[in-house]
């Protein structure tokens, strides 16, 4: 966006705070909000932050082994591109930031830069990542002052979408109305959770928009005395939230989709096949950055549609990967892979930077993800799934965090100074979970993220 324009929409708009935000490795946007006056200030030189933040847990709690402690500092420094005025706040915008050093250069620990130097190394391949987050959600109201899902109706019921109608409606107009392109909207199977999937889009853009709907519909639903909750498992006796991931890599100069071949199995290129075998090689350490809490693991329930096992398959909604089939007479434009193991409270930088290292690196080798999975792996018996090398998920956080640490793809491309803060902030969060009762942990983590 120029600068005129911007100076245009504060105006127009009576904007009276602009908010500097940033996702930290913690997957919580955070940012610190400044006066319109000041705009020409920030856009030059940042905000300031503690290095620290970036080794702050999700319950703001600074492990004293993190190799960030309070002295240092950084800036949050605002793309102009991602300025938004906010559709459900009057008087308020937003930019998404960038983590830079005090010399202006971005800092190794920002994931934001981290998908930036991804998404480079693509496009000296040719190639452009087209990639939707399709977030699942829980929606609350408040009934006698206790947060309650708002139904415990029906998977795509009709009588849901009236019961819902007065809070999505809000969030599909605010969500169009900052350039995030809704593309349907169904309730899901969990008591009070809903779906709101949203268009493809290139490069980084993909990855902001994720943080621009996370934003939106909780905005909205704080704006209307309701709230949303992002939580993997909200409800324990009830389906997950997922956020499950789209992609597929595309020529930079035809733009032509080229995870696509028309004469090859399921319409999958063998660069599609070779991607998706990097991703299954690599796949625990992937999910330290797409499962991220200690609750992300308890979704991973079988015939819940979120999927336990490691696999892919054409249209197989319980692999890790489903091929998605393109619709007739659009294969070309529509032809998909989704990733399931991800939920909302990934960093979705640090996602797409996750699922790049391991699918690039799957390319590299020429993998093969070997034989489809052409039936719901929970239904073969364990031999079978063995001799497939079906691997169960990890059962938990830790266990996805000992995988990265042992990673050696991942420390050397992520960084080992990102690694090691990433493994002492998630397992310092461990540890406070841990010591908690329970059923305390669905209260740490309900309207967190
Ligand atoms: N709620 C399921 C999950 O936890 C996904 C359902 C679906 O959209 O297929 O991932
Ligand atoms: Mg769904």
């Amino acid at each position: 966006m120029q600068r005129d324009l911007l100076e245009k929409q504060l105006r127009e708009y009576n904007v009276e705070l602009v908010r500097a935000i940033y996702v930290g490795p913690d997957g919580i946007a955070r940012g610190k909000a400044f006066l319109p006056g000041s705009i020409d200030d920030v856009l030059a030189h940042g905000l300031g932050l503690t290095q620290a933040q970036a080794s702050v847990t999700v319950f703001d709690h600074l492990p004293p082994e993190s190799q960030f402690q309070p002295v240092g500092e950084v800036r949050i420094c605002p793309d102009i591109n991602t300025f938004q005025v906010l559709p459900y706040l009057p008087g308020h915008a937003r930019m998404i930031s960038n983590l830079n050093t005090i010399q202006g250069d971005p800092w190794e620990l920002c994931p934001r830069h981290l998908l930036q130097t991804f998404l480079d190394r693509l496009s000296e391949r040719g190639l452009v990542l087209r990639a939707a987050f399709e977030n699942e959600f829980t929606i609350y109201r408040n009934v006698n002052g206790n947060w309650e899902p708002l139904d415990q109706t029906n998977c795509f019921s009709s009588a849901a979408m009236d019961m819902a109608s007065p809070y999505i409606l809000p969030m599909l107009s605010a969500l169009e109305q900052q350039g995030v392109q809704v593309e349907k909207y169904y309730p899901e199977a969990g008591h009070g959770q809903h779906e709101i999937p949203i268009r493809h889009q290139a490069g980084m853009l993909s990855a902001d928009q994720q943080v621009i709907f996370k934003e939106t519909v909780r905005g909205v639903a704080l704006a209307n005395d309701f709230r949303i909750s992002f939580m993997p498992k909200a409800s324990p006796d009830s389906a997950g939230n997922g956020c499950h991931i789209h992609f597929s890599l595309w020529d930079k100069e035809s733009e032509q989709n080229l995870f696509y071949d028309p004469n090859a199995a399921f319409g999958l290129s063998e660069l599609a096949l070779q991607f998706t075998a990097g991703v299954l090689n690599h796949l625990p350490a992937v999910m330290a950055f797409t499962a991220p809490t200690t609750n992300s693991y308890s979704r991973f329930v079988e015939r819940c549609w979120s999927s336990c096992y490691a696999s892919w398959g054409p249209d197989n909604r319980e692999a890790t990967l489903r091929a998605a089939s393109g619709f007739l007479g659009q294969e070309s434009a529509t032809v998909n892979v989704e990733f399931k193991p991800s939920d909302p409270t990934c960093n979705p930088y640090l996602a797409l930077s996750a699922l790049l290292c391991a699918g690039l690196d799957g390319i590299d080798q020429g993998a093969s993800p070997g034989e489809p999975v052409m039936t719901d792996p929970a239904l073969l018996s364990e031999a079978e799934r063995e001799s497939r090398g079906m691997r169960r998920y990890p059962s938990d956080l830790s266990v996805s965090l000992s995988a990265l640490e042992a990673d050696s793809l991942f420390q050397r491309q992520f960084g080992e100074s990102r690694i090691q803060d990433y493994l002492t902030m998630k397992r310092a969060e461990i540890e406070m979970i841990n010591s908690l009762e329970h059923a305390a942990e669905q209260t740490a983590y309900l309207f967190r993220f």
